[in-house]
Order: structure tokens, then C-alpha cells, then sequence
């Protein structure tokens, strides 16, 4: 039998990067196994979902590459997959439930249950209904028809327990004390998580549920409703959750947790998705850079640990640089050229696509965010530089400042070819004669050529820029200082 997965988001939110490895997960498993990846969207919470979120939930998955054979957008032959389009479909398993005797229908008030709980927790229970809000079919019906509206429960038997082996973490047991009669059914008839998150995974034909540790205790519940519709359950895996450095649950305070703010702030998908990958898994040899059909090839789900895995944004950050390092110089321009692009307000002309051309490769290596490379390069593209002030006072006010620019205009005016030795031989021979090092010797002239202390490698830079601009921001900058 193929393995048929599923990844099951609630478009309650922006796909996260917990959700993220979920689905990664998931990919990574099939992907490995030859099976079938499902997307489904959880979307019974009329309230909380919106298209905008579902939407978000998609783009993310197709940016980061994760691609998936049925399920939402692509079909297949089980409908939508889409929950709020099958309430029919989850009213009739509880409907049969009921009728089997696996589930009942509670008239219970919300002040009798608040009662009950109350008394469990002094007890030191879980509540478990023990057939208290149980009336028999015929009485429900009666009140039914006379207009009551019941919540369906399911019946877990006691004493009793559920075991499964979890992928992750081994053998669990929940002890069916500790374990509700659930709601499935509520009683404006529209199914809980439990009830739709099962009937789905069981018509949907799923073998292996793998998801968040935080539903763990929802799988003996999902256990006994699989078994109580008949069917067999799939082999649940649970994954742990993702901290911060500090040790706490991963949310804002660690930085963006959307995909889509990380894809704004100039990460690659491949790194991320890699990054992603490790964060529980380990290939092995301690290898961490590891493109995707590498990982396919040696993914395995049973040696994923069940520790919670820290997510740090300044590894994510180093493992970005490392990816763009790899890029093609040209596919390092097109991936910059959007947020150059945005940052300029217009578009690049052909004269700026030479100089954008000439800088990037030395623009490559010191980037480890595609949004960092606007600001570096942004002095070659602007008819006029603006001056950093901090810069300007750091480097220009001090004295000698004036002769370093009059030596630096005169030799490089002089120069008959035009590129990086020739102006790197010149202004070492001009600082050699002044007698200055090359920091005191070259900042002034960075400055005035690209308005800050930081910049591209210079001699680079000049070369980019070309002689007749180079000469006349110097003599524009040699204005200012004097
Ligand atoms: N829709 C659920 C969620 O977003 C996941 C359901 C599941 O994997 O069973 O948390």
C-alpha cells in the first residue's frame, strides 16, 4: 500500500513556520515513499477563516516547493477537500454513530455540565460523562421532535484505554478515564475538529497522520471514531513543537513566524525549507546544507527526535547567505532586482542593468538577505549620492581629508584604461607617497563616491561606476569638504 498523507491548515492564519515543517514533513515522507500528498483546508471555523489566510496557506506552500497530487486547487476524486463543503457528510457519520450506539445525543445545560466538570476537578478526573447526559434513543427522538437540539457526544467505554505506536515518540497510552465523551456534533449541527478531522482522514483513505505534538491528545479520540466507523486507523506521528532560543514556545516575540514575512524579508525558499528540515531531523553525518532531493533520498521519519527543536533566526540567516552564495550571479540579479527596484522606485535602465551587472557578484558574497542588496548597490543607480551624515563626519571632517581627494582626483582622472587594476594599482601608489594607510586613505574617497563608510569592495565599485561619474562625485565631495 502507498502511503497517502495529508496536510490539513486552518485558514485561521498565515501559514507558519511550525505548520511549515509539518508540511515539509509530510513531503519529505511521501516524497520518499512514492505515495500521494493531500492538502485539505480545515475550515469550519466560519468566524476565524478567511480567504485571505487561505490564500496565504497556498503561496507559501508553493513558494517554499512543496507541491501536492490532491487536495485543494489540484481536485482529485474525493471533492473539494475543502471541510465547510461536506457538513452533510460529517452529520450523517454522527447520525450513524448515534443510531450504532457509539455516540449519544446530550441534552445536557451548560450550567448542569459546568456543575459536573466542577465536581471532577475536585475529584481529580477528567470528566468523564459516564452515560449521565445518556437518554435513550426513543426519549431523544421525542425531544428532538418537540424542538430540543441535542449535542452529540461520543461514548468512550470505561474503564478502557487507547494505545498507539507513535512514529515519533513510541508507544502512548491514554487511559480512558482521562478521556471525555467528546462532543462531535454540536448542537446547531456542525461537527466538531474531532469528528471532521477524522471523517475525513478515513474517506480520504489517509495511512500515516503526521502533525503537531500539540494534538496528541486529540489521537485516542480520533482512534476510537475511526474504529467506530469500521475503519482502521492510520499510524500517527507527532511532531515536536518549535522554541525559541530562550527556551519558549516559538511566537512574535522570536521574530516573523509568517512564511510570507520571511519570503518579504529576503530569504530563499531552498534555505528555509533546508533550515526547516533540520529542525528535528538530522541526516546523519552532521551535514546541515542539503538541497531538497538530497533530503528526499535519505529523509526518515522514524529517526526524527521528539525533543522540541529550536528555531534561531541567526542560523536561518547564515544558512540564506550560504544559499545565495550558490546562486548564479544572473539569478542572484533577478532575485535582487524586485526590492532594487521598489526601494528606486522606478525601473532599472540598461545603463543601471551594466553597473547592477559589474557590482553584483561582490554584492553576492556579503549578502545574507536578497532585501540587504538594495542599500549596497543603490549609490551605482542614483544620479546624485546622498551623503550618510554619520559617515560624512566620521571621514570628512578630518584633516589631510582634502589632499587625499585632490591626489585620489588627479591619478584616477589620468588613468587611460578603466578597471579594477589599474585603479587599485593607482590609489595604492597614492597612498603609498602620502605615507597614510589604506582605512585613512580609501574611506574619504568611498564616501564620496558612494555617500557611506559601507560599501562594495571599492576599487569594484569604481570600475561599476565608471570614470566620468566616479571623477565627478569626487569633485562634488572635494566641494563639500573644502
Ligand atoms: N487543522 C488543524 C490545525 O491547523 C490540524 C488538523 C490535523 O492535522 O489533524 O491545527
Amino acid at each position: 500500500m502507498t502511503p497517502r498523507v495529508r496536510f490539513a491548515p486552518s485558514p485561521t492564519g498565515y501559514l507558519h513556520v511550525g505548520g511549515a515543517r509539518t508540511a515539509l514533513y509530510n513531503w519529505l515522507f511521501v516524497r520518499s515513499q512514492g505515495g500521494t500528498m493531500i492538502l485539505r483546508s480545515d475550515d469550519t471555523d466560519e468566524q476565524r477563516s478567511t480567504p485571505e489566510f487561505a490564500a496565504d496557506i497556498l503561496d507559501s506552500m508553493r513558494w517554499l516547493g512543496l507541491d501536492w497530487d490532491e487536495g485543494i486547487d489540484v481536485g482529485g476524486p474525493h471533492g473539494e477537500y475543502r471541510q465547510s463543503g461536506r457538513l452533510e457528510r460529517y452529520q450523517e457519520v454522527a447520525d450513524q454513530l448515534v443510531e450504532d450506539g457509539s455516540a449519544y445525543s446530550s441534552f445536557a445545560t451548560p450550567e448542569q455540565l459546568d456543575a459536573f466538570r466542577n465536581e471532577a476537578r475536585a475529584a481529580g478526573t477528567a470528566p468523564s460523562y459516564d452515560g449521565r447526559f445518556d437518554v435513550d434513543q426513543d426519549a431523544a427522538r421525542a425531544r428532538i421532535a418537540a424542538g430540543e437540539r441535542p449535542t452529540i457526544r461520543f461514548k468512550v467505554r470505561r474503564p478502557g484505554k487507547t494505545s498507539f505506536h507513535d512514529v515519533v515518540r513510541g508507544e502512548v497510552t491514554f487511559e480512558h478515564n482521562q478521556v471525555d465523551d467528546f462532543v462531535i456534533l454540536r448542537s446547531d449541527r456542525t461537527p466538531t475538529y474531532h469528528l471532521a478531522s477524522t471523517v475525513d482522514d478515513v474517506d480520504y483513505g489517509i495511512t500515516n497522520v503526521i502533525r503537531g505534538e500539540d494534538l496528541l491528545s486529540s489521537t485516542p479520540k480520533h482512534i476510537l471514531l475511526t474504529e467506530a466507523m469500521g475503519a482502521e486507523p492510520a499510524q500517527y506521528a507527532h511532531l515536536s513543537l518549535l522554541m525559541g532560543p530562550d527556551g519558549r514556545k516559538l511566537s512574535k516575540r522570536h521574530g516573523h513566524t509568517a512564511i510570507s514575512a520571511y519570503r518579504e524579508a529576503g530569504y530563499l525558499p531552498e534555505a528555509l525549507v533546508n533550515y526547516l528540515a533540520l529542525l528535528g531531523w538530522n541526516p546523519g553525518d552532521d551535514e546541515t546544507v542539503l538541497p531538497l532531493a538530497d533530503m528526499v533520498e535519505r529523509f526518515d521519519l522514524g529517526t526524527v527526535s521528539k525533543n522540541p527543536a529550536v528555531f534561531d533566526t541567526d542560523k536561518l540567516e547564515w544558512m540564506n547567505g550560504v544559499y545565495i552564495r550558490e546562486l548564479d550571479p544572473g539569478d542572484f540579479v533577478e532575485a535582487v532586482l524586485p526590492s532594487i527596484e521598489a526601494s528606486l522606485d522606478r525601473p532599472l535602465t540598461l545603463g543601471d542593468r551594466v553597473r547592477l551587472d559589474a557590482i553584483a557578484p561582490h554584492v553576492q558574497e556579503r549578502t545574507k538577505l536578497l532585501t540587504e542588496a538594495a542599500d549596497q548597490v543603490e549609490f551605482l543607480l542614483v544620479d546624485e549620492v546622498t551623503f550618510d551624515e554619520a559617515s560624512w563626519s566620521k571621514v570628512m571632517t578630518k584633516p589631510g581629508v582634502v589632499d587625499i581627494l585632490d591626489a585620489a582626483l588627479e591619478r584616477l582622472a589620468a588613468l587611460e584604461v578603466w578597471d579594477v587594476e589599474a585603479i587599485e594599482d593607482t590609489l595604492r601608489a597614492m597612498i603609498a607617497a602620502l605615507e597614510i594607510g589604506a582605512g585613512k586613505g580609501f574611506q574619504p574617497i568611498r564616501v564620496a563616491v558612494s555617500g557611506s563608510t559601507v560599501s562594495p569592495p571599492l576599487f569594484e565599485s569604481l570600475e561599476a561606476l565608471g570614470q566620468d561619474e566616479s571623477i565627478d562625485r569626487l569633485n562634488r565631495a572635494r566641494a563639500a569638504v573644502s
